[in-house]
């Protein structure tokens, strides 16, 4: 098995390794810090990191740097850091683990990028169930501010970078930036209709960045290595340095594999995760979080970089790699994402909130072999009636397992319905939102 440098799981991976303060500043911590505070200009920060080519990790793929630089210049009030880490995708727990196991890793992440946009605040914005996280965040920043990597006068320089965490309610839209950001506020957390962009009117309407744990854990490495050996790896030079991805479903070793980006579902799957649990060969893949298009095992040898994924018709979105074996049921498989999207919409736009719920009845009439021939093309309008036309993302993410099952497994939708009971049709029945 081909082995590679690992970034962010190298540390937590050493023996021994606590993730304490003395742990990280023993391997290097905050070395980084120290060496851009007030000595590289904030700008000098920003355009190496562009120069990395980084992209977010929490599923965009938008340019890091790039993203940084859409802030106003000339702005002189309050700007602000947010880092997402309502980790809430199916199939994706690495943030948890980067988290849990290096806090120190990102909150030096965070005060670097802190100060190359400028902000003096920064807002953590935890998922609620990841209470041990906050746990271990709490006692690491304690440890940074009382070292003097956090707070006033950071290190002496002058500069000042305060960083807060915020547990969220248990809400998957908050993990959208925007609804993050109304969240933040105290406000319900509904996307907002952009433009304007967080960059001019993020946070209480003040210039904000909102990066995802993953991403900003990647920028201690960056300053000290340098963006030239960061751009080395992987596929560059639109997918660089390496991607923590998030295996799980039927496989022999599920959990988190740190990899560089480009190398091919294949190698990921069967040599790195130890292939299927069982004797039953691959069925389906998810190649990146629920929100993806589904693959067949004919996209084995993708690579595992933002434009190959997107050629072949998915996206590598959070990382979540979920592997099925044959004998899945494809419309199940749908069937149980969409009831979570279902249950998940914020409900602030009619095609997304109505339109789940629907897709959802039509589902379960299919499944529960009361379904007919014309449900299929029910399914596609509705879903033909979704994407694009909603307040966010969520809109287009939550049909992408409805149309790839349709798209690659149609057969199993058909076999299902001439399988229907001969008491016909049922009507649909309006699911319960919890
Ligand atoms: Fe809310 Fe769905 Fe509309 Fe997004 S697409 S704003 S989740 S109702």
């Amino acid at each position: 098995m081909p082995t590679y440098e690992k970034i962010l799981l190298k540390n937590m991976e050493m023996p021994g390794y606590t993730g304490l303060l003395a742990d990280y500043e023993r391997v290097g911590g905050y070395q980084a810090l120290r060496k851009v505070l007030g000595k590289i200009a904030p700008a000098d920060v920003t355009a190496m990191v562009t120069k990395s080519g980084l992209r977010g990790r929490g599923g965009a793929g938008f340019p890091t740097g790039v993203k940084w630089g859409f802030l106003p210049k000339d702005y002189t009030g309050p700007k602000y850091l947010c880092c997402n880490a309502d980790e809430s995708e199916p199939g994706t727990f690495k943030d948890r683990q980067l988290i849990e196991r290096d806090p120190h890793q990102m909150l030096e992440g965070i005060a670097i990028a802190c100060y190359a946009i400028g902000a003096e605040t920064a807002y953590i914005y935890i998922r609620g169930e990841f209470s041990l996280g906050a746990r271990i965040l709490e006692r690491a920043l304690a440890e940074a501010r009382a070292a003097g990597y956090v707070g006033t006068n950071v290190l002496r320089t002058g500069v000042n970078i305060d960083i807060w965490l915020h547990r969220g309610a248990g809400a998957y839209i908050c993990g959208e930036e925007t609804a993050l950001l109304e969240s933040l506020e105290g406000k319900r957390g509904l996307p907002r209709v952009k433009p304007p962009f967080p960059a001019t009117h993020g946070l209480y309407s003040k210039p904000t960045v909102v990066n995802n744990v993953e991403t900003l854990a990647n920028l201690p490495y960056i300053v000290n290595r340098g963006p030239e050996w960061f751009a080395s790896i992987g596929s560059p030079p639109k997918s660089t340095g390496t991607r923590v991805f998030c295996v799980s479903g039927h496989i022999k070793r599920p959990g988190n594999y740190e990899v560089p980006m480009g190398i091919t579902f294949r190698e990921l799957i069967f040599e790195h995760a130890g292939g299927m649990r069982s004797q039953k060969p691959l069925k389906a893949i998810i190649p990146g979080g629920a929100s993806a298009a589904f693959f067949t095992p004919q996209h084995l040898d993708v690579k595992l970089d933002f434009e190959s994924v997107a050629q072949a018709g998915s996206m590598l979105g959070s990382g979540g790699v979920t592997v099925m074996e044959e004998g899945t049921s494809m419309v199940w498989a749908a069937l149980r994402l969409m009831e979570f999207f279902y249950h998940e919409s914020c409900g602030k736009c009619s095609p997304c909130r109505e339109g789940s719920s629907w897709l959802v009845q039509t589902l379960r009439r299919i499944i529960n072999r009361r379904g007919r021939m014309e449900d299929l093309e029910t399914l596609t309008d509705l879903c033909k009636n979704i994407a694009g036309r909603t307040v966010c993302a969520f809109g287009d993410a939550e049909i992408a397992p409805v149309l790839s099952t349709l798209q690659y497994w149609r057969d199993e939708y058909e076999e299902l319905i001439r399988a229907a009971e001969p008491s016909g049709a049922a009507e649909l029945v309006m699911p319960a939102r919890h």
